[in-house]
């Protein structure tokens, strides 16, 4: 069984907290026993990895990372996640990365909005999540039309998140997924990016995800299809 979940999570195998969810933003699912729950009724293998590392891995096999090494996927909703893959390999590191927070420069006299991040206020998350947008706009984000200024502001923030995240993972591609990348933001963003990065290094190529919102379940079965080629288990040619 695969389980692809939202995090943070505790993936370190050692540790007495494996498989739990941690420090999450979502009050009641902290200090949560995961894959304990899981284990009660189920005792076959089990995988267990962040939502946006599983879709990443279903992107690899099925999507638009396919014969990719390095590249990121990142989702673009509520909040904001993003797995990596790094040299053919999930990139967990010390827990797993947590892109969506890291922190942009924001211009206050442009958006004064304080930011909706319960942690850190003005972090990615807190400035261009679907809920940063409902909460700055007092409307729901899927219900502003698409030449609603928030969008601009919306292209110009994810284009520093991927400046910023292509000079710390040269990625060949970053794939960006979720309901707020349905609007077309991907002129602006791959424009301002190649702005920001002015030549010194190669942009990656920024694109849709074809997977679209079956990315977090495909990459669930794609956690599966893992244990079951380490143990040799034949698995279907296509999806
Ligand atoms: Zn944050």
């Amino acid at each position: 069984m695969g389980i692809a979940s939202f995090g943070p999570l505790q993936l370190d195998p050692a540790a007495s907290n494996y498989g739990f969810i941690t420090s999450t933003p979502k009050r009641d699912w902290r200090d949560f026993n995961l894959a304990g729950a899981v284990r009660k009724w189920f005792s076959g293998p089990l995988a267990i990895d962040t939502d946006v590392n599983a879709a990443a891995l279903a992107e690899n096999r099925w999507g638009a990372a396919q014969g990719l090494r390095t590249f990121l996927y990142v989702t673009v909703g509520t909040g904001i996640g993003a797995g990596a893959m790094v040299e053919g390999s999930l990139l967990h590191g010390s827990a797993h990365p947590e892109m969506g927070h890291i922190r942009i420069p924001h211009d206050r006299a442009r958006d004064p909005f304080d930011g909706a991040c319960p942690y850190h206020g003005d972090c990615l998350e807190g400035l261009a999540s679907g809920r940063a947008i409902e909460l700055r706009r007092g409307i729901e984000a899927s219900r502003l039309p698409d030449d609603d200024p928030v969008w601009t502001l919306e292209a110009d923030y994810l284009a520093l998140a991927c400046a910023n995240w292509s000079c710390s993972f040269s990625p060949e591609r970053i794939i960006l997924g979720g309901g707020l990348m349905q609007r077309d933001l991907f002129p602006r963003i791959r424009e301002h990016v190649n702005a920001l990065l002015a030549g010194y290094v190669k942009t990656p190529h920024i694109v849709p995800s074809p997977l679209n919102n079956r990315a977090g379940v495909l990459g669930a079965i794609a956690l599966a299809f893992q244990i079951s080629r380490e143990q040799a288990v034949s698995e279907p040619e296509a999806i």
